[in-house]
C-alpha cells in the first residue's frame, strides 16, 4: 500500500509508519545533540505520551536524562488496510529506539481516565520501576467517561457569555474568513471542566500515592496554555480556559497531598505549537500562522521538542525557573514577549487571504501539521509500497 495523507478538516485519517519513525528520530536527534540533563528524573510516567508535548516529554526524559519511561496513550493499531494512528507508530518507534539504547520503555494503550488503566500502570511500576520520580500529565481528549458515575462527558471549544465574531483560517484552502462562534451553556462548560480540568490528575496522584508508587522528591506537571488576548475569547476566557483554571486548584490540592514524599505539583504553561489537539481549536491556526512567522523572523521559534527540552533544563531540573503569582511554571515568555505580540497584533488587524503568505507562515504550519502524521519527512520514500500492519520501523 502506498500511504498518502488523507485530510478531513483538522485531522489526517492516515499516518505513515516510516515518516512517524523519522519524526521520532528527528526529535531524539535534537535531544542527543544537546547537553545531557544530569539531575533529571530517572523513572518517568507520561500520560498522553504518543504525540505533541507528551511525546516530546518522553523523548527528553529518556534521551536527555537517561530515564526509564512508562507511557500511556489512546491509539489505534493498524487494521485490515487502514493505517494505525500516528501515535501508535510513534510509540513503536520510540520503544524500539529506547530499547536499543538500553533504556526501559513500556507503553500502555487504553483509557487513562479509567480505574483499570490506572491499576495497570501501578502494577507495571511495582513490577518494573519500584517508584516514579516524575509524572507528566499531557492528555488532550474530547471525551471522558467518569470512572465513578459512568457519565460520558464531552468537552466543547466555545466562548463564554456572548457570540464571538472573529477571523479564522481554513488551513486546507488557505482562506481567511470570519465566523461567529456561539457561546457555551453551563452544562457544556461543566462537561469541558470534567474532561480537561484537574480531577483526573488528582485521581492519578491519589491512586499512585496510595499504592506507594511515588518516590521521595516526586514531581508532577500538568501542561496548560494561556496565550495572548487574541485567542482569549476562544481559549483562556472560554470553556477550555475554565477547565485549565481548574488545574490550578488541583495543583494546590495535589501539592498538599504530596507532603509526606516531599513532592510538588505544578501547572506548566507552554507555548502554542501545532499538534492534533491544537489544530482543532478555531482561530488558533490563524494565530499560529502569524506567530510562527514573527518568531521565526526574530529567531525565537520553537517546536515541541525544543520547548520541552528547555522546560527540563530550566524550570523543571535547572536553576532558572520563572514562576507566576499563581505558582505556575511559565515557559511561554518568548511567545508573550511584547516584541512578538505587538507584531502579531499588527499583522492580525490586516491579515486576509491575499496577504496571508506575506504576513504568515502558512507553509510552515501545513508542514508541521503533515509531520504530525509522518508526512513530509526528509529521507522517507513516500512512493514505497508498505504493509501498514507492519511494526518494522
Ligand atoms: P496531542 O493531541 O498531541 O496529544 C494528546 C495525547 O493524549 C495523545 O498521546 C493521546 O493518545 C492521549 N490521549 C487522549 N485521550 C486519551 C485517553 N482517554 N487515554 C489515554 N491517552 C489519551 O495534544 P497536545 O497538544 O500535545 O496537548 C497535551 C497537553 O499540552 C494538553 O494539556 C494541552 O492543553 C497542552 N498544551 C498544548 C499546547 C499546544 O499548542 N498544542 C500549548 C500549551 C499547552
Amino acid at each position: 500500500m502506498i500511504i498518502k495523507p488523507r485530510i478531513r478538516g483538522f485531522i489526517c485519517t492516515t499516518a505513515h509508519p516510516l515518516g512517524c519513525a523519522a519524526n521520532v528520530d528527528a526529535q531524539i536527534g535534537y535531544v542527543t545533540g544537546q547537553v545531557g540533563i544530569a539531575d533529571g528524573p530517572k523513572r518517568v510516567l507520561v500520560l498522553g505520551a504518543s504525540g505533541g508535548y507528551g511525546l516530546a516529554s518522553r523523548i527528553v526524559a529518556a534521551f536527555g536524562c537517561g530515564a526509564s519511561t512508562l507511557g500511556v496513550s489512546f491509539e489505534r493499531p493498524p487494521r485490515d488496510s487502514r493505517t494505525a494512528t500516528a501515535g501508535w507508530y510513534n510509540n513503536h518507534a520510540f520503544q524500539a529506539r529506547a530499547t536499543a539504547q538500553g533504556l526501559y520503555a513500556k507503553t500502555l494503550d487504553g483509557d487513562a481516565f479509567s480505574d483499570e488503566l490506572k491499576q495497570q500502570v501501578i502494577d507495571a511500576i511495582a513490577a518494573d520501576l519500584g517508584q516514579i520520580d516524575l509524572l507528566v500529565y499531557s492528555l488532550a481528549s474530547p471525551v471522558r467517561q467518569h470512572p465513578r458515575t459512568g457519565e460520558l462527558h464531552r468537552s466543547v471549544i466555545k466562548p463564554l457569555g456572548e457570540t464571538f465574531h472573529v477571523k479564522t483560517l481554513n488551513v486546507d484552502k488557505g482562506i481567511v474568513h470570519e465566523v461567529d462562534l456561539e457561546p457555551a451553556d453551563k452544562a457544556e462548560t461543566e462537561a469541558t471542566v470534567a474532561v480537561m480540568g484537574g480531577e483526573d490528575w488528582e485521581y492519578w496522584i491519589n491512586a499512585l500515592a496510595e499504592a506507594g508508587s511515588l518516590a521521595n522528591g516526586f514531581r508532577t506537571v500538568s501542561y496548560t496554555y494561556i496565550g495572548s488576548e487574541l485567542t482569549w475569547p476562544i481559549y483562556w476566557h472560554a470553556t477550555l480556559g475554565k477547565a485549565k483554571e481548574d488545574l490550578d486548584r488541583a495543583a494546590a490540592a495535589i501539592s498538599a497531598r504530596l507532603g509526606d514524599v516531599d513532592g510538588t505539583a505544578q501547572v506548566t504553561v507552554l507555548k502554542a505549537v501545532v499538534t492534533q489537539a491544537s489544530s482543532a481549536i478555531p482561530v488558533v491556526p490563524l494565530y499560529n500562522t502569524l506567530l510562527f512567522a514573527v518568531m521565526k523572523d526574530q529567531g525565537s521559534h520553537e517546536g515541541c521538542i525544543e520547548h520541552v527540552y528547555r522546560l527540563f533544563v530550566s524550570g523543571l531540573y535547572g536553576a532558572s525557573s520563572e514562576i507566576d503569582d499563581v505558582g505556575r511554571l511559565r515557559l511561554d515568555g518568548w511567545e508573550l514577549a511584547s516584541v512578538v505580540q505587538d507584531e502579531v497584533l499588527r499583522r492580525w488587524s490586516v491579515v486576509c487571504t491575499e496577504n496571508l503568505e506575506e504576513l504568515g507562515d502558512l507553509e510552515g504550519f501545513r508542514a508541521d501539521f503533515l509531520r504530525l502524521f509522518g508526512f513530509g519527512m526528509e529521507g522517507v520514500d513516500y512512493t514505497a509500497d508498505l504493509d501498514p500492519m507492519s511494526s518494522e520501523l
